[in-house]
């Protein structure tokens, strides 16, 4: 294991810490919420070609204080043990800052997806999904896997079919996963749901005058310059919604090929067409390369956006910084020790516990829609529209003015799913952003908004495990 990857969890550790002793709860109760509570490791052989492979991997709950726990699963060749539990204490906090009622959980296996086929990667799912099973770490009402690094609604798709062939008739069972694809019960609005958090939340922190005077930049988020690091989901969605929802112009990418920049802006849409076709984002039209793929840490913006992989930012380049804003879309981007230099150096960091919750919330929206059976909107949408065209007739009635059909159905359209997944999106983190400065504003010695985040999450943690009874 690599030093960046071990300090991951101890960097975890190291924020809790920092904002537990600024909290009045007992050591007992801050040790319970810190610890992880289940950690499954399995070995598993799938046969790939003529050979049998051994597969290493994880599924680890941080916390059942509330249930089901839940949380993505990584596909990935750095996959290890103190990552997983890293990310699934993540989950924990993040699911209690945004008001989402589980616990935190994640999964992880340990393979580069680059080096399986399509059917390859199908049975080492499905075997992984079976292990789950086997062991009681998946279910609606027990551990709901998602999304992560390396995998998507297809991977979600595999695992609920083995789900179901082992659970046959159970009525929930469509529960026992989310972002699934929207024809296997999955939800509109769930692929593009981390990168769209990531732009409402970023919207929000920006929208707050005296906070932007504070932190030395303009407010709003129009015309602000971004750069990303790591175009897979949550990289391009936020770019793509930056650009078109906020008028933001993307200056810089990032990919494992190396770092493009252009003043003029990237058409991200574009651009991932582009990487399609030539399997790089290399020689993009209007872009130039960056010396070296590390290059994009050090490129003057407004906002950076690592959204690929923990430590990115870490001691050794945090110095050169040169962002106002760290918008942390990936999983522990920043590590503790650069957090240090970041803060000294006056950079506004937009916590991964907070921006990137768009994901979980939406999952949980999907886990409450295959409960109820039925779409959202499905139910309301004709009333609504209806009641909303009578009030405009009577409006042109009253007035003896014409609106236009355009205006008109422009008002009367009733809510699809695909519109109260983002409104509740929006509010979602609206309200998170709103919690997590009240704290940093209200509170002494909390010097950031990570803090100020954990805290937060410890606060409503605490209180589920002290009405519980479980500490009485
Ligand atoms: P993804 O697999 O879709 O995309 C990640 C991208 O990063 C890939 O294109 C990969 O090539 C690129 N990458 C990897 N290493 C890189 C490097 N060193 N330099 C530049 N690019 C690199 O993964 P994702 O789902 O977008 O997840 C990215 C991060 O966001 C992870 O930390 C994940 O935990 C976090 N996250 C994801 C979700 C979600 O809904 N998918 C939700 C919350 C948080």
């Amino acid at each position: 294991m690599s030093d960046k990857q071990a300090s991951f969890y101890k960097s975890v550790e190291r924020n809790f810490d920092k904002a537990a002793q600024l909290t009045s709860h007992p050591k007992g109760l801050l040790a319970q919420i810190k610890a992880c509570n289940a950690i499954y490791q399995m070995n598993f052989p799938v046969k790939i070609g003529k050979n049998y492979e051994v597969i290493e991997a994880y599924r680890v709950q941080h916390s059942q204080h509330r249930l089901p726990t839940k949380g993505g699963i990584r596909f990935s060749h750095l996959v290890n043990q103190e990552e997983v539990m890293a990310l699934a204490t993540l989950m924990t906090y993040k699911c209690a800052l945004v008001d989402v009622p589980f616990g935190g959980a994640k999964g992880g296996v340990k393979v580069s997806t680059r080096e399986y086929t399509a059917e390859q990667l199908e049975k080492i799912t499905r075997r992984y999904a079976v292990e789950l099973v086997r062991k009681n770490f998946i279910g609606p009402g027990i551990d709901v896997p998602a999304p992560d690094y390396g995998t998507g609604s297809r991977e979600m798709a595999w695992i609920l079919d083995t789900y179901q062939q082992l659970n046959n008739g159970e009525l929930d069972s469509a529960a026992c996963v989310t972002g699934k694809p929207v024809n296997q019960n999955g939800i509109r609005g769930r692929t593009e749901a981390t990168g769209r958090g990531v732009f409402y939340g970023l919207r929000e922190m920006l929208s707050n005058e005296a906070d932007c005077k504070e932190w030395g930049i303009s407010p709003g988020i129009a015309g602000k310059t971004m750069v990303i690091q790591g175009l897979g989901n949550v990289g391009s969605y936020t770019g793509s919604i930056s650009i078109e929802e906020g008028d933001v112009k993307v200056i810089c990418v990032s990919e494992i090929e190396g770092s493009i920049y252009s003043e003029k802006g990237i058409d991200i849409k574009k651009l991932l067409k582009y990487r399609k076709q030539k399997g790089s984002i290399i020689g993009f039209p209007g872009t130039k390369r960056l010396k070296e793929r590390g290059d994009w840490v050090s490129v003057e913006c407004d906002i950076l956006v690592p959204a690929a992989l923990e430590s990115q930012i870490n001691k050794s380049n945090a110095k050169k910084v040169k962002a106002k804003i760290i918008a942390e879309a990936a999983n522990g981007p920043v590590t503790a020790d650069a957090e240090k230099i970041l803060l000294k150096k006056g950079v506004i960091i937009a916590p991964d516990m907070f921006l990137n919750a768009g994901g979980v919330t939406v999952s949980y929206f999907e886990w409450l829609k295959n409960l109820s059976h039925v779409r959202y909107g499905r139910i309301e949408k004709r009333f609504d529209q209806n009641a909303y065209t009578n009030i405009v007739n009577l409006v042109e009635d009253l007035t003896g003015k014409t609106i236009s059909d355009k205006r008109k159905s422009f008002i009367t359209r009733g809510a699809d799913e695909v519109d109260l997944v983002r409104s509740g999106l929006e509010e979602t983190m609206i309200t998170a952003y709103g919690s997590i400065r009240d704290v940093y504003k209200r509170k002494k010695k909390v010097e950031d908004l990570r803090t100020a985040a954990f805290i937060t999450a410890i606060d409503k943690i605490a209180n589920d495990y002290l009405t519980m009874g479980v500490f009485p």
